[in-house]
């Protein structure tokens, strides 16, 4: 017998093509892959709005920085308010209208220079270099609105 949770899931990710490319290199099963949804089996399916929402991040932000730093990895796009709750992420965060995204940072001078390559040339909203005191993680988080001229352009490098 199928088990209820499984049957639901199934349903509501058969909906979505995981490989629409959302630009050039990014499709949107890597803006919307969680290892913490699939652990507690949250469906972290998006609107169109937020899909259209991840496109503009994708296609503004993360497309030049793949053409300059080449392979990215997207270590958490998109989150339903139930997938950024069992993250701990602050409630009203950009993840959940799919605006933000983090970046696996490989090393803190890669993760420098890409801060810096995002500061200075590209467009975003907010970009912050977050450290984790407890273990020296690192990651970039960069998020983006559509309506262009509202992006704040609030860059900050800090250690949680
Ligand atoms: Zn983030």
């Amino acid at each position: 017998m199928k088990n209820e949770k499984e049957e639901k899931k199934n349903t509501l990710m058969e909906v979505i093509n995981l490989d629409e490319p959302l630009a050039r290199h990014f499709s949107l099963g890597e803006m919307l892959r969680s290892c913490t949804a699939d652990y507690f089996g949250i469906d972290n399916v998006p609107t169109y709005e937020q899909v259209d929402n991840m496109r503009a991040l994708c296609q503004e932000v993360l497309e030049p920085l793949r053409k300059k730093f080449g392979v990215i990895i997207i270590s958490s796009g998109f989150r339903n308010e139930r997938l950024n709750q069992a993250v701990g992420g602050r409630p009203q965060s950009q993840h959940i209208r799919g605006e933000a995204a983090d970046i696996h940072v490989p090393s803190p001078e890669q993760g420098d220079k890409m801060f810096r390559y995002i500061r200075d040339n590209l467009p975003y909203d907010q970009l912050l270099y977050e450290h984790r005191r407890r273990n020296g993680c690192s990651w970039i988080h960069v998020s983006y609105v559509r309506r262009r001229r509202h992006n704040r352009h609030k860059a900050a490098s800090y250690w949680v």
